[in-house]
């Protein structure tokens, strides 16, 4: 529980102090894609009733947009009022610029995504995002490996380069990451077959790096592995795709009956609850034990 601070708003969620908290309880922070303020309210609405605390992801592209500024400064002044921790964070960005950007308009953590780059190069990058972001009391996620997919768009892809457990010890070490996101057969938008995820590798990637772990690309991998790779130390799991169906599944049966009264509440209110109950399925897996 947070203490309110002295103009009566919650004290904003630490993201390393989230998933520390997580890690040393064998749980995972649910971390999901919101585009406008009806994924938000859905996203504060199941933490809440799981009494669980989130991270509030915005996609590259949404901030990059025209009202992206204004977007994150929402989402964050949201997150302030939730009464469980929420932390809004900057999701695959490979840009210095965008990350500057995204720390001033307020949120907690940037994903400093240099995974395509050769490694020394992500090393750097990394090094100097995460200046930026431990000096405004942020934290930062990198990658390693390449995690395929699109993360706003789906289309069925085949996993990319794995995660390499000797390199990620002294990329963490040398980086300064709060987090490290894995590539152990995880992908963004739909599997093109069944996910099989290596879990060798991340038992043999958890053994040795220091930061906690994220599993990316959550939608589509069946239950008991998700629980599973929480009991492999992932402390953090991203969810999109399945998101953005369950929102737009709610947009579509919804319209007729929006339209008919130019009702724009009831889209929104059906939105908001199908986003909703997936949201809540996800939070029940991030604490394994129940
Ligand atoms: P999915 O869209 O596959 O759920 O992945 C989300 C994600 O990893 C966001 O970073």
């Amino acid at each position: 529980r947070r203490r309110p601070d002295p103009r009566g708003l919650t004290v904003r969620a630490s993201f390393t102090a989230l998933l520390a908290e997580a890690s040393a309880a064998g749980r995972a922070v649910g971390a999901f894609t919101c585009y406008d303020l009806e994924a938000l309210g859905a996203v504060l609405r199941a933490a809440e009733a799981a009494a669980a605390p989130a991270i509030v992801l915005v996609s590259k592209q949404s901030f990059a947009a025209a009202d992206g500024e204004r977007l994150v400064a929402a989402l964050c002044a949201a997150a302030d009022r939730s009464p469980v921790p929420v932390c809004v964070q900057l999701d695959h960005v490979a840009d210095l610029g965008l990350i500057e950007a995204a720390l001033a308009a307020g949120v907690g953590a940037v994903m400093a995504d240099g995974s395509h780059l050769p490694m020394e190069e992500n090393v750097a990058f990394v090094q100097a995002a995460a200046r930026l972001a431990h000096a405004r009391g942020a934290g930062v996620e990198a990658e390693l490996g390449g995690i395929t997919g699109d993360e706003d768009v789906a289309a069925a892809v085949a996993a990319g380069a794995l995660t390499d457990p000797d390199e990620a010890v002294g990329f963490v070490a040398r980086t300064g990451a709060d987090c490290l996101a894995v590539s152990i057969g995880n992908v963004h938008g739909h599997y093109r077959e069944p996910p099989a995820l290596d879990w060798a590798r991340l038992a043999a990637i958890r053994a040795r790096v220091a930061c906690p772990l994220s599993l990316h690309g959550a939608s589509g991998i069946p239950e008991a592995d998700v629980t599973a790779a929480i009991g492999h130390g992932i402390a953090k799991i991203n969810v999109n795709t399945e998101l953005r169906e369950a929102y737009l599944a709610a947009t579509s049966a919804g319209l007729d009956a929006a339209l008919r009264g130019a009702n724009v509440l009831a889209l929104h209110a059906a939105q908001t609850a199908a986003v909703a109950e997936v949201v809540a399925e996800k939070l029940r897996l991030c604490t394994p034990a129940g």
